[in-house]
């Protein structure tokens, strides 16, 4: 088979991982930057143009598209999916996750546990939202932060309606979420490839930090989930229809609350932490998905 990672940057680890993974696994693989891809429609049908040359022996995509350019991004792994090539991560899913709050709608019709979060227009009004979640302590989400930049904790009513207020100012848009104190700075990363757990890791924020956040300075270490934590990452990841998910969960009173789930989850936390061969386990699915494809056209 001929499998393209679509990455922006051949030097990322997540990015050299897959390269290795696919050639171990006797495959071609190249990679591929999906801004440098034209999108083609005619009446031939959608075609993807790279460098000036049409792309048209590709069998598989593993989309590893950063949230800085998920549009376009979006647009080329769809393209693929219309060529009828098979992508590990499908466009819907990704334009699902990387949308915090539609996120939390589905994870929320689908029965799963999360910090109590409000969305509201009424700037005048953030005294009721805020009962609604529960009062100061709050934590306020931009929503179009990734990596723990825009997650601010709120220790009053009075600083939450100030921050509220201020982002309205900006036209940011905020999410009002309930403060989980007893996670304890902490978190879970769970690994989800194909309907199974393949790796998890707690994160801890640096002393004094309520984010965890590696790129905030927060260490991991390797756990192992309880039963409730790892239904609960594998429903998140299928009610995203995620194929390949970090799903982030906070451990509270009430068992695991899901914060967000990851459609391009890096590997070099989670592989260091546990030893395990992610990007292989990638691979496989991609092998079996594909075999499953083909005996499907046989039959
Ligand atoms: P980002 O997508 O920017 O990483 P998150 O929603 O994952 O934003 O929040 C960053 C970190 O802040 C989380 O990993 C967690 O440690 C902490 N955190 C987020 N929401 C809450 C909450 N409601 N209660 C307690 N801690 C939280």
């Amino acid at each position: 088979m001929k499998i393209a990672v679509l990455s922006r940057n051949p030097k990322l680890y997540s990015t050299k991982r897959l390269i290795e993974a696919i050639e171990q696994h006797g495959h071609e693989a190249i990679i591929i930057d999906h801004l440098r891809c034209d999108i083609i429609m005619d009446d031939s049908g959608p075609s993807i143009y790279y460098h000036g040359e049409k792309l048209q022996d590709i069998d598989a995509i593993i989309p590893r598209i950063g949230a800085s350019v998920t549009f376009y991004g979006t647009a080329v792994v769809r393209q693929f999916e219309m060529m009828k090539t098979f992508s590990a991560v499908s466009s819907l899913s990704i334009t699902r996750s990387r949308d915090k709050l539609r996120s939390l709608q589905i994870l929320s019709r689908n029965g799963l546990r999360m910090p109590k979060t409000a969305f509201t227009n009424f700037s005048k009004e953030e005294n009721k939202t805020l009962q609604l979640v529960g009062d100061a302590p709050v934590v306020i989400k931009l929503l179009e932060g990734t990596q723990g930049l825009g997650v601010m904790l709120a220790e009053s009513n009075k600083a939450a309606k100030s921050v509220v207020e201020a982002f309205e100012g900006l036209k940011a848009r905020v999410i009002l979420q309930e403060f989980i104190k007893e996670a304890g700075g902490a978190d879970i990363r769970a690994f989800v490839v194909d309907g199974e757990v393949v790796g998890a890791m707690k994160r801890q924020g640096k002393e004094g930090e309520f984010r965890s956040n590696l790129h905030r300075g927060g260490s991991s270490n390797v756990i192992k989930l309880s039963r409730a934590e790892k239904s609960a990452a594998l429903k998140a990841a299928e009610s995203m229809g995620l194929a390949i998910a970090g799903v982030d969960m906070l451990q509270s009173k009430r068992g695991p609350l899901i914060l967000e789930v990851n459609s391009s989850p890096g590997l070099e936390g989670i592989e260091g932490a546990t030893g395990v061969d992610i990007a292989g386990k990638i691979v496989d699915m991609i092998e079996q998905k594909m075999s499953k494809k083909r005996r499907k056209v046989d039959a």
